[in-house]
């Protein structure tokens, strides 16, 4: 029974169709397509190189405006009142500039505070609580 089988698979596997495929004078001529999977791929780009440095506002798309002084405070020292440098900041020259014309801005319009809170006065324990008064009010 196994001889027999064999046999016939063999038969079925040389088929004069098979024999045409790769005797034919057409496959001969075409270039020999290689197709190994051990063979290195070629990559488009190199997927090791770093990516341009951007700093903060840049890679964030956010934009520097006089009127949002809770972003300007960020880059100002509580103690001092003046603007981190660009090392502390990370900013690029471009950005800091737009900072500090922009934290000039704020503070002659007078979003920002031109003077700053004494560090002494700084942990100061709070008197009361504004959003929590003692007697129920309409303008809260
Ligand atoms: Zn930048």
């Amino acid at each position: 029974m196994l001889k027999s089988a064999s046999t016939l698979a063999r038969k079925v596997l040389i088929t004069p169709q098979a024999y045409r495929w790769c005797s034919s004078s057409k496959v001969s001529q075409a270039p020999p397509v290689v197709c190994s999977e051990d063979e290195p791929v070629k990559l488009e780009n190199n997927p090791y190189t770093k990516e341009p440095r951007k700093c903060l506002l840049c890679s964030t798309g956010i934009e520097l405006d006089y009127k949002n002084a809770r972003l300007l405070q960020q880059f100002v020292s509580t103690f001092s009142g003046r603007v981190y440098d660009r090392h502390i900041t990370g900013l690029c020259d471009e950005q800091q500039k737009k900072l500090i014309k922009a934290i000039a801005k704020s503070r002659r319009v007078g979003f920002m505070p031109i003077f700053v809170k004494d560090p002494k006065y700084a942990r100061d324990p709070k008197l009361f609580d504004p959003l929590k008064p003692l007697r129920p009010h309409s303008f809260a």
